[in-house]
């Protein structure tokens, strides 16, 4: 199940350290160790696919519904005015950790973030 080499796998497992937000059997929510907003995190699935095309559909729409919950947790916390969901799929698309991920991306009218 886990992928040798991979950063987001060694995170699952507790072999680098990351700052959790959210964690449940299926998922963890971490912050981006680059943020490009204030409060920015990632969604992990726990069981590693390389990417969309590889995720399994029932994490793929779990995903979804954990991006949600946190989204709404952080509205209320960080009283943030918007969001963007970003994901990534392929060097070409901006993907540098090939371990399928949705980054939750805080926006207010002062930021200057380009996604
Ligand atoms: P991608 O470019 O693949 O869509 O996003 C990968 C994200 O993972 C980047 O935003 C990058 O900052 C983040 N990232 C890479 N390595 C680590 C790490 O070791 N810890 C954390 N928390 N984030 C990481
Ligand atoms: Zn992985």
């Amino acid at each position: 199940m886990m992928q040798d080499n991979c950063i987001f796998c060694k995170i699952i497992a507790g072999d680098i350290p990351s700052a959790t937000v959210y964690e449940d059997e299926d998922f963890k929510v971490i912050m981006d160790i680059f943020p490009a907003a204030r409060g920015h995190v990632i969604v992990i699935p726990k069981k590693h696919a390389a990417n969309l095309y590889e995720l399994e559909e029932e994490s793929a729409s779990k995903a979804l519904i954990v991006a949600k919950k946190v989204a709404k947790a952080m509205k209320a916390e960080l009283g943030c005015e918007g969001l963007n969901l970003l994901q990534n799929n392929g060097e070409v698309a901006g993907q540098t950790v090939d371990h399928f991920h949705i980054h939750l991306i805080p926006r207010s009218e002062e930021d200057t973030v380009n996604v």
